[in-house]
């Protein structure tokens, strides 16, 4: 695997390869590498010639500086991972090589930014937009990849991408669980065995509403589903919505495609997982 620092010295790795006709397939990521980002670098690798991953801390994406401090950061077992699946080419740059001093700007794609997440991470979608359309700049990608698991930001991406025209296409991959069902997250590592326990509880109330979902009765799912994960010890649940899957709106019964969504602090750790129900 080719590791790339620096943004010019990747460019030019990448250029060549491109004029030999090499299909460019890009996996953003902020480290901690799972089993979920590798399913994502296996599919990349279906998809086209080259891999290529991001590892970035993108701190313009953190509301909570004490979130961004804690995020783990295991860059030596991380290169491992990819090594170990034939990932291509890692771009693991610095904060000082992706932004100049006091850098300000950001996207305005729309109202999505500002519902479900972005309304309890103000700023967050804008930290996301701002840095992957500086990662697609860099790096050029025919194809790009991202997790189901942030259903929104691929809403928010795929709004970016067909505002600005960008030409590359998006594709997104399913969550990958543990046996039990939790969705895979680099921040599970912060849960403790009590916590993961609990945190169970959001992986089985979305399959719940899944098997048991009915069109006219969504309102009254989403208060079952709210009430069983404030109940549970350890949850403070931010929301449940059973939204629109293309606008994330609330869904009414004459919604065409609906997805689960939810985020809770279990314990310290911030998790977040969703499910899409007619699929
Ligand atoms: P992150 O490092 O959390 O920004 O994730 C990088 C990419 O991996 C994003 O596109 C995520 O949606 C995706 N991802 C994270 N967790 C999972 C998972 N459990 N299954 C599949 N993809 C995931």
């Amino acid at each position: 695997m080719e590791n790339f620092t620096k943004k010019a010295a990747l460019q030019q790795h990448l250029a060549k390869l491109k004029a030999d006709g090499a299909v460019i397939t890009f996996v953003p990521t902020l480290g901690a590498l799972h089993a979920g980002h590798l399913s994502l670098i296996k599919r990349a690798q279906k998809l086209g010639s080259i891999v290529v991953c991001s590892i970035f801390v993108n701190p313009t994406q953190f509301n909570d500086p004490k979130d961004l401090e804690m995020y783990p950061r295991p860059i030596a077992d991380d290169i491992q991972k990819l090594k170990q699946v034939n990932c291509d080419v890692l771009f693991n740059p610095g904060v000082n090589e992706m932004y100049a001093d006091n850098e300000k700007w950001h996207l305005d794609i729309g109202g999505l930014e500002g519902l479900l997440e972005g309304k309890f991470r103000p700023g967050h979608y804008q930290g996301v937009t701002q840095v992957v359309h500086k990662l697609f700049d860099i790096v050029k990608p025919d194809i790009a990849l991202f997790g189901q698991k942030d259903y929104q930001q691929f809403l928010v991406i795929s709004r970016m991408v067909s505002l600005l025209n960008l030409p590359v296409k998006l594709v997104m991959c399913p969550i990958e669980r543990e046996a039990d069902g939790l969705a895979m997250s680099s921040r599970n590592i912060h849960l403790s065995p009590a916590d993961r326990k609990h945190a169970l509880i959001l992986s089985k109330t979305l399959n719940k509403i899944k098997h048991e979902f009915n069109p006219d009765n969504i309102s009254q799912l989403k208060q079952q589903a709210e009430a069983v994960i404030s109940n549970e010890p350890g949850v403070e649940l931010a929301y449940f919505e059973i939204a629109d899957g293309d606008t994330l709106h609330p869904a009414d019964k004459n919604t065409k495609s609906f997805v689960a969504l939810v985020a809770a602090k279990v314990g310290k750790t911030r998790l977040i997982d969703n499910v899409i129900i007619n699929d």
